[in-house]
């Protein structure tokens, strides 16, 4: 069985910096899974389901799947039978966070590797956070999400509190 590889994130909308990476893990993993992390301790500008939508149709990608995880990641993983997460570097800020969360993850399932690839030099200050924000105080985000994804984003502008935005 081809192995599987986990893409996991908030996606809180999906960016072209997610979606780069997507594609660019998907050319080395046939068997790929975007997870979506469903965490009611974090305030999410949309829902799940909205995440998810955003995520299939931005991608158009039948062969990658897409759905949502409720619990510790590690769980999943095994729950799925992946041991490969793949995971976004930007910058150096990601750095800590992401070598922090790979190390824990590995200590709690021994043998789950997390594979990290580079941003994509457009994208590489590109946050799904910023996006908000900008478009919050209706600046131009057109270059930094799909297109159904700035749709999503000016209809919910109006109902966007600040609490929200992070
Ligand atoms: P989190 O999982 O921390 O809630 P996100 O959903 O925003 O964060 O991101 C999921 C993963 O995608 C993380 O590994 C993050 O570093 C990576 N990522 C986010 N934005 C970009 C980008 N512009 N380019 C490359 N990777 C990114």
């Amino acid at each position: 069985m081809p192995k599987l590889a986990v893409y996991p994130g908030s996606f809180d909308p999906i960016t072209n910096g997610h979606v780069d990476l997507i594609k660019r893990a998907h050319v080395t993993f046939d068997n790929l899974v975007v997870a979506v992390a469903v965490n009611p301790r974090k305030n999410c500008l949309f829902s799940a389901d909205e995440r998810i939508e955003m995520i299939r149709e931005a991608l158009d990608r039948p062969t990658v799947r897409v759905e949502a995880f409720s619990e510790l990641l590690v769980h999943y993983l095994k729950r799925v039978q992946a041991n490969v997460v793949i995971r976004g570097l930007r910058a150096i800020s990601d750095f800590d966070y992401e070598f922090q969360m790979a190390l824990t993850n590995r200590a709690l399932y021994p043998g789950c590797e997390t594979f990290f690839l580079m941003a994509s030099h457009p994208y590489i200050y590109l946050s799904s956070g910023m996006v908000k924000e900008i478009a919050y105080f209706g600046g131009e985000v057109d270059e930094m999400v799909p297109p159904n994804v700035l749709a999503a984003l000016k209809a919910k502008m109006n109902h966007i509190k600040v609490d929200q935005l992070k």
